[in-house]
């Protein structure tokens, strides 16, 4: 990277010298990681940062802050010395902006730089550091930073950051407020219209805004046994758990507001070929397996449709009554698939023979099942029977047989 900072014209001897050095001893360290391993191997990763990296970040911003007075990045038509970072050093646009602010506020904490270069602190408490310096002043963290060094040497620089965060409250809460406040004027939420079946999400919180819904999310962010499911899959699975039952618990006593408005013909409904797609309310589509999936345990939805069709979902009993509900609830416990024990509040009654089939709406043709195997049995093909007090569920095309007896 020095190579890059220095014109060829203004190489000497000693720049030549101390970048072979530098390749050297980045040699000498590769060849001791290949061939060594366990516990050496985790104190060499120690090493690498508390000799290497973090020293020579500290020696990075000596030199960025330099070249920043002199000005000389515009030599090379670049606009600001962080666009200069990314182009010439390959950094991130992120990246780029805090090792300025890095070179800028370290030349005012001298603590922090005398230890930056010690290889005590790591790159990233100084970074907190230096954005604390640049929020409250350099003056303010100068009073104490040689306590909040001491703190740095005991957390990760996350932990950290909640640490200099109180301590910006504490000198400057005004200054705290103000970017609170601005934080959340940049508030956003953006669903995006469904394209190719898919629907994006982006947005941002402020930290009360993410912090609630990182709570609100964690009860459903377990992993089962055997959980397939990947982090992002969980936390959308987790999303989507806290929007249906959010949006079922009503306290006044007046039933469930529908979460889910799909529009389908009897034709759909029934799984007839050829039948049209259910069309949801606010835009998309979804295939006639999910709405037969709705259909099944309609406490959860309403479908609505035609004239002939709602009077056919009038009168039939589909809505679990609540006696049929509370003895299915008994009797199950909790997602009969073999192997799940999701609980019953993530669970939809499911009927074996299929309501829109004929399948009667009592206690023998019903089961529990968790939302994910509830879609695996509706759009993935899985079938699922009861025999003898034991379930068994059957992968589309009857590859082969899981068979497992429940646990309770
Ligand atoms: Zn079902
Ligand atoms: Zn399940």
């Amino acid at each position: 990277m020095a190579v890059a900072v220095v014109a060829p014209s203004s190489r000497d001897a000693h720049f030549e010298s101390a970048v072979r050095q530098l390749r050297v001893g980045v040699q000498a360290m590769a060849a001791w990681v290949r061939q060594t391993e366990g516990e050496a191997l985790g104190e060499g990763l120690i090493q690498i940062r508390e000799a290497g990296i973090d020293p020579l970040e500290a020696v990075f911003a000596t030199g960025v802050r330099r070249f920043d007075k002199s000005g000389e990045y515009k030599a090379d038509g670049a606009l600001s010395l962080t666009a200069w970072l990314r182009w010439k050093c390959k950094l991130s646009g992120g990246a780029a902006m805090e090792r300025v602010e890095v070179a800028r506020q370290l030349e005012k904490l001298p603590q922090t730089e005398a230890a930056f270069a010690k290889g005590d602190v790591g790159y990233q408490h100084v970074a907190v550091l230096a954005h604390a310096a640049e929020h409250v002043g350099a003056a303010a963290v100068r009073k104490e930073e040689g306590k909040l060094l001491q703190t740095a040497q005991t957390m990760d620089p996350g932990q950290f950051t909640t640490v200099a965060k109180n301590f910006e409250h504490r000198v400057d809460a005004a200054g705290a407020l103000a970017e609170a406040n601005r934080a959340y004027e940049r508030r956003y939420f953006h669903i995006s219209e469904p394209k190719d079946g898919v629907v994006r999400l982006d947005g941002v919180l402020d930290a009360e805004g993410g912090a609630t819904l990182r709570t609100a999310l964690q009860p459903f962010m377990k992993p089962v046994k055997d959980d397939a499911r990947n982090y992002g899959q969980r936390s959308v699975d987790a999303l989507m758990e806290l929007c249906r039952q959010g949006s079922g618990s009503r306290r006044d006593g007046a039933g469930p507001r529908p979460q889910l408005i799909i529009r389908a013909g009897l034709d759909t409904l029934a799984g007839i070929k050829g039948a049209p797609a259910g069309e949801l309310e606010g835009g998309g589509t979804v295939p006639a397996e999910t709405v037969q999936r709705y259909a099944c345990d309609s406490a959860v939805s309403r479908i609505t449709g035609q004239a002939e069709l709602e009077h056919e979902l009038n009168h039939a009993s589909r809505t679990l009554p609540a006696s049929t509900r509370r003895a299915l609830e008994a009797r199950d416990r909790h997602c009969v698939f073999p192997g799940c024990t999701r609980p019953l509040s993530w669970c939809d009654g499911h009927h074996l023979v299929w309501w829109t089939r004929g399948g009667a709406t009592a206690l023998p043709n019903l089961a529990m099942l968790c939302r994910p195997h509830h879609r695996m049995v509706h759009e993935e093909g899985w079938s699922l029977a009861r025999a003898r007090d034991e379930w068994r569920a059957e992968p589309p095309g009857k590859i082969a047989i899981r068979r497992l007896t429940r646990r309770e």
